[in-house]
């Protein structure tokens, strides 16, 4: 990581913590903020202003041509509270290399890596106290960037805004999924920006999502543009499948988003001498593999959505069950092990916590 010199941040305190208030045994996700939220402003060729101030609506003019055209995309990382208090983020540097990836598809401007992680290291520092120290809980850390020029031409931005907002959650999905393969939308394309954490790439896809629940689906698999005969990725996550004794997954390139979550899976199935395969996975393989039993686990792989276990896919109209999750041992034994560092319970051989 390219070091700058500390930080300096202008820190102004709420003086009205909502903290008190707060049920942390109601924590739906998305929907709580902690007390503070940090700002920063880009203009003249240079970040600038970084200020944390209390969480609160920001004053923008109607123009701004992140709501016209959509230059605007986002990060999703999480910090976690150890048994004794202690605070860390799980490898916030992948998020930052993500990001910049992001900024240079929407032609927007990067952020040093290290003012990116001091800048939610110094947030999530002010609001610890907002952590849950609960099993499954986490604090949903959102970095996000968008464009502020009050202009309407089809150009990019001069100006932007960096904002990271903070939320303690519990678990994403409450039950093991049933998915529909989607062979009519398109999520990415070669030369889109489906490696991007684009926030068009998600507008995209509420319409499909949306359909696949009126279905009776929890979550729907992309397949590839052209043919819609490969996997690409699970709703907002990366798509995983254990394969006749191989961890199978979707090679990340333009068409994926490249999870920390996906690498930190390849990386513990590697370290315990497991194959990994990134290749191209058809939906007729997984079919098959469902049908004479090579198919031993499939779950999608996410900062938010963590181990989610696929439970049945639909192809062609024929719904293939896979085994009971909670026997599942691949998918159990990486929740576990993810979580076990995540938590401080377990070595870091990696060195994936940063500690704040
Ligand atoms: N794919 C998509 C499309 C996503 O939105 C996400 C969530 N960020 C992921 C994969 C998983 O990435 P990560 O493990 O970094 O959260």
């Amino acid at each position: 990581m390219a070091m700058t010199d500390t930080l300096d941040i202008k820190i102004t305190k709420t003086a009205h913590s909502r903290l008190a208030e707060t049920d942390f045994n109601n924590l739906p996700f998305g929907k709580v903020f902690s007390d503070h939220m940090l700002v920063a402003d880009y203009a003249d060729g240079e970040w600038k202003n970084f200020e944390i101030v209390p969480y609160g609506p920001i004053s923008l003019s109607p123009a701004i041509s992140a709501l016209h055209y959509g230059q605007a995309f986002f990060e999703g990382i999480k910090a976690y509270k150890h048994e004794d208090g202690t605070v860390s983020i799980f490898r916030p540097d992948k998020n930052a290399i993500r990001f910049n990836k992001s900024a240079e598809r929407l032609c927007m401007p990067t952020l040093p890596e290290d003012v990116f992680v001091q800048s939610i290291a110094a947030l999530v520092d002010l609001d610890r106290e907002w952590i849950p120290a609960k099993e499954n809980h986490a604090m949903y850390i959102r970095p996000f960037m968008f464009a502020t020029d009050p202009f309407l031409g089809v150009t990019p931005s001069a100006t932007y805004k960096f904002i990271v907002l903070l939320g303690p959650v519990g678990p994403y999905f409450s039950k093991p999924l049933r998915v529909k393969i989607e062979t009519h939308y398109t999520r990415a394309a070669e030369g889109g920006m489906g490696y991007a954490k684009a926030a068009g790439n998600y507008g995209s896809s509420m319409l499909p999502g949306r359909k696949a629940a009126e279905e009776g689906f929890d979550q729907l698999i992309w397949t590839d543009a052209k043919e819609h005969k490969y996997v690409e990725e699970m709703g907002a996550a990366n798509a995983m499948f254990l394969l006749d004794g191989t961890l199978v997954t979707a090679e990340a390139k333009d068409t994926i988003l490249d999870g920390v979550t996906r690498d930190t899976v390849i990386t513990l199935a590697k370290d315990w001498g497991i194959p990994v395969e990134e290749r191209k996975l058809s939906v007729a393989e997984l079919a098959e593999g469902a049908k004479n039993g090579k198919l031993t686990d499939a779950f999608g792989a996410g900062t938010a959505a963590t181990i989610a276990p696929v439970a049945s896919f639909v192809v062609d109209g024929e719904e293939y069950f896979l085994s009971d999750p909670a026997t599942r041992e691949f998918s159990n034994k990486i929740f576990r092990t993810m979580d076990a560092i995540k938590y401080g319970r377990a070595e870091d051989p990696h060195g994936w916590n940063y500690i704040v």
